[in-house]
């Protein structure tokens, strides 16, 4: 199967210039995210996995199947004032401004084996700011996964510590 047939690219969306990945066609066939499912789950090292962190808000599709594949817990990482408990937050620099990522306080524990997931790995600072979120509550991180990533933004550098892996790369 062609996987990158289910991913639409969207010109100057949501701004001038960018090229918006578009995921709806893939989540709106159920082959096709199967496949992409396996593909992510073969990408894995064989480590028990204890949380599946999902990057609000593309980043939930995937990791709740996964979280459900692996039979892990799922954890939202979520943009300012949408999780009702307490919570520690992480702010990053975007190309214009800043924007900020929290987790609850007890959604992970010291020593947990944590696999962070989102659609689209950019310029990286998204996923450098939830790893800073999982490792400030004692999570382990065994891989950053992704749908894609945009190889030409050079994100892996951000978060080159960590194991990355992405089925599709532009
Ligand atoms: P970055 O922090 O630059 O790595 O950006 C990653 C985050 O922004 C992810 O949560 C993506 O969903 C979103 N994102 C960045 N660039 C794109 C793109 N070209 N198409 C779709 N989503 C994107």
């Amino acid at each position: 199967m062609s996987i990158e047939k289910y991913i639409r690219d969207i010109q100057d969306f949501p701004k001038p210039g960018i090229v918006f990945k578009d995921i709806t066609p893939l989540l709106a066939n159920p082959e096709a995210s199967k496949v992409f499912l396996e593909l992510l789950i073969n990408g894995l090292p064989d480590v028990k996995i204890d949380k599946v962190v999902g990057v609000e808000s593309r980043g939930f599709f995937f990791a709740t199947l996964l979280a459900y594949k692996l039979d892990a817990g799922f954890v939202p990482v979520r943009k300012p004032k949408k999780l009702p408990y307490t919570t520690i937050s992480a702010t990053y620099d975007l190309e214009y401004g800043q924007d900020t990522l929290e987790i609850h306080t007890d959604a992970i524990q010291k020593g947990d084996k944590v696999l962070i997931h989102d659609d689209v790995l950019a310029t990286g600072g998204t996923a450098k700011a939830v790893c800073e979120l999982v490792e400030k509550l004692g999570g382990e991180i065994v891989q950053c996964n992704f749908l894609m990533e945009l190889t030409f933004l050079n994100g892996r550098e951000k978060i080159k510590q960590y194991d990355i892996f992405s089925p599709l790369k532009y």
